[in-house]
């Protein structure tokens, strides 16, 4: 089942938001800019990520095309990181790294959150040492920030829930919960609910874009 042409375009609207943070980071780098960041370099993928609703469906939707095995694989790993309810409470010095990380890179690259475009370090020593701070450039997060408190609040005033949802929790509900696309559409607070258990974790869930 295709999703509604206008349920798809409000989702992929959240892209104009990851296209303005990388375009205020380069933006930034231009003027000069330091930062520490290299490929291959994940430190700081131990973190808490944050997301709001259209950023978890677009995963969701490059998840879901991915081959049976490797998206029943994917499921596996995201139960497994969330059953694991005490890397909530740990530092981030002591959480395992993302289950989107792979060999050291974001393997949801194209589609990571505004919060994972936003983060960065003007000193990787400092990540690698497991700083409690990691020094930032502050135009950066400024601008970044503003950009994801102006998106999530446009999506507010449509109606829609814009609050930002743990990253790995709100993607299991999406992948395993074909309705949530469209009740969100329909003002719901679909990341609100415990994740729901997969039961047949080869069964993909149908998210197209409607232009297609
Ligand atoms: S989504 Fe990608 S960039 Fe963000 S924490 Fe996970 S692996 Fe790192």
């Amino acid at each position: 089942m295709s999703a509604h042409p206008a349920e798809q375009s409000i989702v992929t609207f959240v892209r104009s938001l990851h296209q303005a943070v990388d375009r205020a980071n380069d933006a930034a780098l231009d003027r000069g800019a330091h930062i520490d960041c290299k490929a291959e370099c994940s430190h700081c993928c131990n973190a808490r990520v944050e997301a709001i609703a259209p950023e978890i469906f677009l995963i969701a939707e490059e998840l879901a095309q991915r081959p049976a095995p490797a998206f029943a694989e994917m499921v596996d790993r995201l139960q497994a990181r969330i059953t694991a309810s005490d890397q909530e409470a740990l530092p981030w010095s002591h959480r395992k790294s993302c289950p989107f990380l792979e060999d050291h890179l974001c393997s949801i690259y194209p589609v990571r959150p505004a919060t994972c475009r936003k983060g960065h370090s003007t000193n990787a020593g400092k990540c690698a040492a497991h700083a409690p701070e990691i020094p930032q450039n502050l135009d950066m997060i400024l601008n970044a920030e503003a950009l994801i408190k102006g998106t999530s609040g446009a999506y507010r005033q449509r109606g829609f829930d814009g609050s930002a949802h743990e990253l790995v929790r709100a993607v299991l509900i999406a992948l395993l919960d074909p309705t949530a696309q469209a009740r969100w559409f329909n003002g719901e607070h679909v990341f609100d609910a415990a994740a729901p258990e997969s039961h047949d974790r080869t069964a993909q869930p149908q998210i197209k874009n409607a232009a297609h």
